[in-house]
């Protein structure tokens, strides 16, 4: 390897590495993009963002008490285990709303 080369691939590096730790982190941060009710995965389940919007949803079900939600208590939003790298309100609802354990 040429030392231009080497100082090309280093300097790649540590662009990369700046990358990394400047870029946002919403896998399952409580600060994740809200999922719209138009998305194709929210469509599939029926999400609403409020609960009483939702015919289906049983009356007291939202998001907030489901058991696939992973927000804290008393945030407005908060990650849903079958959207990841998205919020969901925590008044919201969808078909796949199941009891917490
Ligand atoms: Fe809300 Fe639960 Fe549906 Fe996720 S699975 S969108 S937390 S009702």
């Amino acid at each position: 390897m040429s030392v231009m080369s080497r100082r090309l691939l280093l300097k790649g590096a540590a662009v990369g590495a700046t990358l990394l730790t400047v870029r946002p982190r919403y896998s399952a941060a409580a600060d994740a993009p809200l999922i719209s009710e138009n998305d194709p995965a929210a469509k599939a389940v029926k999400y609403v963002d409020d609960a009483k919007k939702a015919k289906a949803a049983a009356p007291g079900n939202t998001c907030a008490n489901c058991g696939l939600y992973q927000g804290k208590e008393g945030a407005k939003s908060g990650p849903c285990q079958i959207f990841p790298g998205k919020s969901v309100t925590a008044a919201g609802w969808c078909a796949s709303w199941a009891p917490q354990i």
